[in-house]
């Protein structure tokens, strides 16, 4: 098994896919073979790891520790260390951390939490771009001296009219041609803490006509009199996002830089950096490769960070892992599997063309893993009294419930059966609608693993509510006796014994928003929550559950997937969040 699996997470099956035939061509090309896992200058702890290890191609999930992972992060995740498995490479976890103001420890420890849950191990291979800021400062004297940067005192709304718009070319300013020796004077005063933040900043020089506006002499250095969660006070310029991201990439060795959409008119930034900066010898050839993949973007959710924030402050949800949320810990506690969204990102596969993905898509890859995994019990969701009127009173007898349908090795498990028991409400009908099958007077239905049962009435109370169902059982039926099949009935109910039953409570989630596509148009997606995403019940449920272990996965038989939520179970109390339901019920 290759090295950023964990034991127990399968190798992420082979599914050809436009990023697959790009690595295969440059593998094939030998682009990476004589790489020396070297460089240049950078920090002395990547080039130490790199050096001694085999990977044919790197790749990285590179976060910006500000929020909570989410759907979206996953897929990337799965995409990233998946093929990292696949080709025998390693794939980093590198926080991306290089704006000081809205980073912190809380989201370093989710995240890697969420990526070692998800299956995968980023092995020595954790980053912080922060540590790389001395690289990055040098790297932008560099580019001064040679010519391919500058600094631009110019206040933001002279800069913003210079630079032109999508239609008419940007203007040069006053400071673009001033000597570089006038520039770093300014940079190193710029760092010292002299200037005031937004007083000047340091500029690519490139091309302030170019088509492409991201190659209008972008900003690559700022003044921000900030405290930052790793380097303290140290700085008080930062780099941009797109100056530090290539060179992260470059320093770390990474062969394939995988991101979204949103960064294809990035590219060309990209590449011009690392060129310039690999000729003046401060990085190793080859440069990595930026190659972009369509987002996930999945009905029924919201995946904007500011969307989710907005859930978790306003309280519309519980907390960042209220199982409705599409964070992972969210996921997580509703009982979704690593397994599951393994299983997903491989489904959806990966595309250069925007698209939307069926929530159901999700659902179904949870469910068919947890039909493999989960063991069954059986529960009462909506309990109603059925009474066996020929059952003798105080008499109590085993039956026997296999534990997994399809993996007889999972063995069976007692069910105590008495002369009371909770059923479903709705399996019981005084008049039956068509094709009903269960109870009604006159109707035989089997009561699970135990006997077949022949309606006979129901009691109410003074406002017509039922309150007990009574039936007779027919002794010879009892279920794995050869008296079983002699009486055949199409209905066939779970049950509890009232005696033995565990009350418990049980939240039956269902999806956060009700439309597809939440705040379509200009409506506020607030609108379009869904009011019951989460409806607390008290359930009645098989005795086995009584010691339910938190976080324990089961099939509740009819209804769905359930697990022990971790934070609310007590022992001898489970609490149970419904995961997923049997069947999708959204589909129209
Ligand atoms: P921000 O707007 O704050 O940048 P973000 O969702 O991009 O939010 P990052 O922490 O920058 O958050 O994302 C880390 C990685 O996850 C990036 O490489 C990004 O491309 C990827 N990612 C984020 N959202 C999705 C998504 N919906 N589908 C696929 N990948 C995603
Ligand atoms: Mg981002």
């Amino acid at each position: 098994m290759a090295k950023n699996a964990k034991p127990g997470a399968e190798p992420v099956a082979s599914t050809s896919n436009f990023i697959r035939s790009h690595i295969e061509a440059d593998l094939a090309a030998g682009q990476y073979a004589s790489r020396t896992w070297g460089g240049k200058p950078g920090p002395a702890r990547t080039h130490a790891t790199a050096a001694a290890d085999p990977a044919k191609i790197r790749t990285r999930f590179p976060p910006e520790p500000n929020g909570y992972l989410h759907l979206g992060h996953a897929k990337s995740i799965c995409l990233n260390f998946g093929l990292a498995l696949h080709y025998g490479g390693a794939c980093h976890l590198r926080f991306d951390d290089t704006n000081p103001e809205k980073e912190e420890q809380e989201y370093v420890d989710s995240i890697q939490d969420a990526v070692q849950w998800l299956g995968f191990d980023w092995g020595p291979n954790l980053y912080f771009a922060s540590d790389y800021f001395d690289f990055m400062y040098e790297a932008a004297e560099y580019l001064i001296t040679a010519g391919h940067a500058y600094v631009d005192e110019q206040s933001a709304e002279e800069m913003r009219a210079n630079r032109g718009t999508l239609t008419q070319p940007g203007r040069p300013g006053p400071w673009r041609d001033r000597p570089a020796a006038e520039s770093l004077a300014r940079l190193r005063e710029m760092r010292a803490g002299t200037h005031a933040e937004g007083s000047m900043v340091l500029r690519a020089k490139i091309d302030i006509a170019s088509p492409n506006i991201n190659l209008r002499d972008p900003t690559i250095y700022r003044i921000r009199k900030a405290t930052h969660h790793r380097t303290g006070d140290a700085w008080c310029i930062y780099p941009m996002y797109t100056y530090a991201h290539p060179v992260e990439d470059a320093l770390e060795q990474i062969t394939h830089s995988i991101c979204t959409l949103e960064f294809e008119d990035q590219r060309p930034f990209y590449d011009w950096l690392l060129a310039k900066l690999a000729d003046g010898g401060l990085l190793a050839q080859p440069v990595p490769q930026q190659i972009e993949f369509a987002r996930l973007n999945l009905t029924y959710v919201v995946l904007s960070k500011r969307k989710l924030i907005q859930l978790v402050d306003e309280k519309h949800v519980t907390g960042w892992d209220d199982p409705r949320l599409p964070t992972l810990v969210g996921a997580r506690r509703r009982g979704y599997t690593p397994e599951g969204f393994r299983r997903f990102a491989e489904r959806i596969g990966v595309s250069k063309a925007d698209s939307w993905i069926d929530y159901s898509v999700l659902e179904d890859c949870m469910r068919e893993h947890l039909n493999e995994v989960a063991e069954r019990r059986m529960a009462v969701l909506d309990p109603v009294k059925l009474i066996i009127d020929n059952y003798p009173e105080g008499q109590q007898e085993d039956c026997f419930a296999p534990n997994h349908p399809q993996q007889p090795e999972l063995g069976k498990r007692v069910v105590p059966l008495t002369r009371e028991l909770w059923i479903e409400r709705e399996d019981f009908a005084e008049t039956p609608p068509k094709g009903f099958f269960r109870l009604f007077p006159g109707n035989s239905a089997r009561l699970r693993y135990g006997y077949v049962v022949k309606c006979t009435g129901c009691d109410k109370d003074e406002a017509g509510n039922i309150v007990a169902v009574h039936c007779e059982y027919l002794p010879e039926t009892k279920s794995g006796t050869p008296g079983a099949e002699t009486v055949k009935v199409k209905g066939n109910i779970h049950w509890v014994s009232t005696a033995h039953a565990c009350a418990a409570e049980v939240r039956l989630y269902d999806r956060l928003f009700r439309e597809a596509h939440p705040g379509a148009g200009d409506r506020d997606f607030l609108l379009d929550l869904n009011p019951d995403a989460c409806r607390v019940i008290t359930a009645q449920l098989e005795s086995a559950l009584r010691s339910t272990a938190p976080d324990a996965r089961y099939q509740f038989e009819r209804h769905g997937y359930f697990i022990a939520d971790h934070k609310d179970s007590r022992p001898g109390t489970p609490v149970f969040n419904r995961t997923v339901t049997l069947r999708d019920s959204w589909t129209k």
